[in-house]
C-alpha cells in the first residue's frame, strides 16, 4: 500500500514552483466544477457547470466587495473545459490559502424518489463512510475520463474501482482540521440564509481535494434531480443566497487568519 501511494505522488503538483505573492493578503481559489465539453450533471432544464459559474462568479464578487487584503483567483471565469489536475495546478501555482470547489449534486436515474431528494452537502477529502458519499465522489471524480490518457496522468487512478479509493484513506491530509471547519461555516449557512436541507459535512475521496495543498472543501450546492431545487439553483435569488452564504464561510476563515 505504501507503494502505490509513493507511486501516485508525483503526478500531484504539490512541490510546483511557487509564483510570489503577496504575503499579507489571503488567496481564495474558487473552482466552479466542470466547464466546457464536461457539463457535469443535466436535468430539468439545466446544466451543473452553468450554475456552479453563476454561483462562483457572484461570491467572487462579494469576496473583492466585502474583504480587504483577499485576493480571488478562480480556475474557470467562463464556459472552458479544465481537467482535474489543472485544477490543483492553478490552485497550488497560486499558493493558495483556500480552496473551494463548487457542484450540484445528483442521484442516480434508478433511485426511487429522486425528483424530491434535496439539500446541501460539504464535503472534504477522507474515505467514505457509505456508499452515497461514495458514489458522489465516484462521480464528480468521473470527468477525468473525458482526458485520452487518463490512466498515465492520474497513475493508474480509476474513478470507477473502489480499490483506487485507497490512496485517500492513507492521506493524512494535513489541512484536514481546517477544512472541516470551513466545510461546518459553509453547511450551516447554507442551512440558515440559503433554506436548504441539511445533508451535513461529509468526507470522501475527491482527487481535486487530494491535490491540493491548502485546506480545501467541495460544495454540493443542491439536486439536479429536483425541479424544485433546480428552479431555487437557477433563479437570481438563489444564486445570491447561495453565494452569501459561502462567503459567510470565507469570511470567518479570514478571520481565523487574521
Ligand atoms: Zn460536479
Amino acid at each position: 500500500m505504501t507503494i502505490l501511494f509513493i507511486c501516485l505522488l508525483p503526478s500531484v503538483n504539490v512541490c510546483a514552483a511557487k509564483k510570489d505573492k503577496d504575503k499579507d493578503k489571503i488567496t481564495i481559489v474558487l473552482d466552479p466544477g466542470h466547464g466546457g465539453k464536461d457539463f457535469g450533471a443535466c436535468e430539468n432544464g439545466a446544466y451543473e457547470k452553468n450554475i456552479n459559474l453563476a454561483v462562483a462568479k457572484k461570491l467572487r464578487d462579494m469576496v473583492i466587495k466585502e474583504l480587504k487584503d483577499v485576493d480571488v483567483v478562480m480556475t474557470r471565469a467562463s464556459d472552458v473545459y479544465l481537467t482535474l489536475q489543472e485544477r490543483a495546478d492553478v490552485a497550488n501555482d497560486a499558493d493558495g490559502d483556500l480552496f473551494m470547489s463548487i457542484h450540484v449534486n445528483s442521484v442516480d436515474k434508478k433511485t426511487p424518489g429522486r425528483q424530491s431528494t434535496k439539500g446541501s452537502s460539504v464535503y472534504v477529502l477522507g474515505l467514505h463512510k457509505d456508499q452515497d458519499n461514495m458514489k458522489v465522489a465516484m462521480r464528480e471524480n468521473s470527468v477525468i475520463e473525458l482526458e485520452k490518457d487518463y490512466k498515465e496522468k492520474y497513475s493508474g487512478f480509476d474513478p470507477s474501482k473502489d480499490e483506487s479509493y485507497i490512496i485517500f484513506e492513507m492521506a493524512q491530509k494535513r489541512n484536514l482540521g481546517e477544512s472541516i471547519r470551513v466545510a461546518s461555516d459553509a453547511q450551516n449557512a447554507m442551512v440558515d440564509i440559503a433554506g436548504r436541507a441539511n445533508r451535513g459535512v461529509r468526507q470522501a475521496g475527491f482527487w481535486v481535494l487530494w491535490a491540493t495543498s491548502m485546506p480545501a472543501v467541495l460544495v454540493e450546492l443542491d439536486f439536479i434531480c429536483n425541479p424544485n431545487s433546480v428552479k431555487y439553483m437557477t433563479s437570481e435569488a438563489g444564486e445570491d443566497e447561495l453565494a452569501k452564504s459561502l462567503l459567510k464561510a470565507i469570511k470567518k476563515f479570514v478571520e481565523r487568519r487574521n
